[in-house]
């Protein structure tokens, strides 16, 4: 007799109809390409840089083709040299020590704490270290650190900081948007993320020359005055026969589908908290789980929770993971040994030499994640807590058993 739960964790919203028709539009006269313009036409993609500028409070905003591409431009843009060493979380997303290898650089990882965020104190010595001069600061399932301290911390070491903000587009700290605390922000607009162009990602910063290298990089063939978010033409004559060209523009048909989501995503955000605090209070104090704290300063996005089991053995967790899944309600677990979908760890990226990252290991070997879509409802939300918390309540039961 015990409750099932039915949806799908990937299952997003359909694109708003505001967005589908401006899309048909595009498609109905064909200029797809961000510079292909008719007489007195702005296009899509230029008129969504500048929105997005407006909506971080940026001065210059470039769109191009993924959040990872993004991330690459960025530290490009950064001038990052071959092998130098960059500065990132140790619990991050395979396309972030994906775009330092690409683009030439080296990942030095930082430990994260038990609250899913960069360890500011093992950032500074590792800084030292290293002498590393870039940090791709990554908010990790939507967790910010200690942004003031963090910026200070920065500073001292002569550290600049480009943010991963996948998780991050709508949250803030004290106010200040995320990706608005160091050199650029980087977003994305992949599916699974806050606003769905199937592919496409976003680049924020209020340094001229770094975003005339950005738009140099990306593939704007000398048609930067079509910027409407970018620099003035000035800054682009520094660089302009000095940056090679990475094509990786985004393009008019995915800025159309996002400019309806962009002035949606602050009643998004509110929609996607109402489900994260739901499951947040349903699994209060539940045996054995120990929940994320979420910091007064933090304005986040809940589009996806996070718990740990810590401390216990592999097999129970997998068995924890197989029950839930038995009763419709899909986790993913950061410490298996394999990877699975989303889940590699640090030890998986062998392209990287191995460091040794004890309390981040010791941490993700209980993390569980879980998508929240907002097709969900609070019901369901409350539903999926409540499975949660029962086969939470029986993992006891079968470490006590295993133990005999
Ligand atoms: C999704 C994601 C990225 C990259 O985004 P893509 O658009 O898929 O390339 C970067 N960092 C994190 C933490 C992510 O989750």
């Amino acid at each position: 007799m015990s409750e099932r739960f039915a949806k799908s964790f990937t299952q997003q919203e359909p694109i708003p109809e505001e967005g589908i028709a401006a899309a048909v539009e595009v498609m109905r006269h064909g200029r797809l390409h961000r510079y292909n313009l008719a007489g007195g036409e702005a296009g899509e993609t230029a008129l969504l840089e500048e929105e997005f500028a407006a909506f971080v409070g940026a001065r210059h905003c470039l769109a191009v083709a993924s959040g990872g591409y993004a991330l690459g431009c960025a530290l490009r843009a950064a001038g990052i040299g071959p092998g130098e060493p960059v500065l990132t979380n140790a619990f991050t997303l395979a396309p972030v020590p994906g775009a330092i290898v690409a683009a030439g650089g080296r990942p030095v990882f930082v430990e994260v704490t038990e609250d899913l965020v960069l360890d500011i104190d093992d950032f500074a010595r590792k800084a030292a270290a290293s002498g590393a001069r870039l940090l791709l600061l990554s908010h990790m399932r939507g967790h910010l650190c200690d942004m003031e301290r963090l910026a200070a911390t920065a500073a001292d070491a002569g550290v600049q900081v480009i943010e991963d903000c996948a998780h991050t587009m709508g949250a803030a700290w004290n106010g200040v948007p995320s990706g608005r605390w160091g050199l650029a922000g980087c977003y994305s607009t992949q599916t699974y993320k806050h606003m769905n162009s199937g592919e496409g990602g976003l680049i924020v910063s209020d340094d001229p020359d770094f975003m005339a290298r950005a738009i140099l990089l990306s593939g704007s063939y000398m048609l930067y005055g079509r910027h409407l978010a970018g620099p003035p033409a000035e800054m682009f004559e520094r660089y302009k026969f000095d940056m090679p060209n990475v094509s990786g523009r985004m393009d008019n048909l995915r800025a159309a589908i996002l400019r309806p989501q962009l002035r949606d995503l602050a009643a998004r955000r509110e929609r996607w908290n109402a489900l994260y605090r739901t499951v947040e209070s349903g699994l209060r104090d539940a045996p054995g789980i120990r929940l994320i704290a979420r910091p007064q300063a933090e304005t986040f996005v809940g589009s996806s929770f996070q718990f740990r089991l810590p401390d216990l053995p592999p097999a129970a967790i997998a068995g924890f993971i197989a029950a839930t899944a038995a009763r419709g309600v899909e986790l993913k677990w950061f410490g298996a040994a394999e990877p699975a979908a989303f889940t590699s760890r640090h030890v998986h990226w062998r392209y990287v030499a191995p460091q040794d990252l004890p309390a981040t290991d010791r941490i993700l070997a209980g993390l569980i994640d879980m998508r929240l879509p907002l097709t969900f409802t609070p019901g369901d939300a409350a539903l999926i807590a409540r499975i949660i918390r029962e086969e939470a309540g029986c993992i006891d039961g079968r470490r006590a058993g295993a133990a005999v």
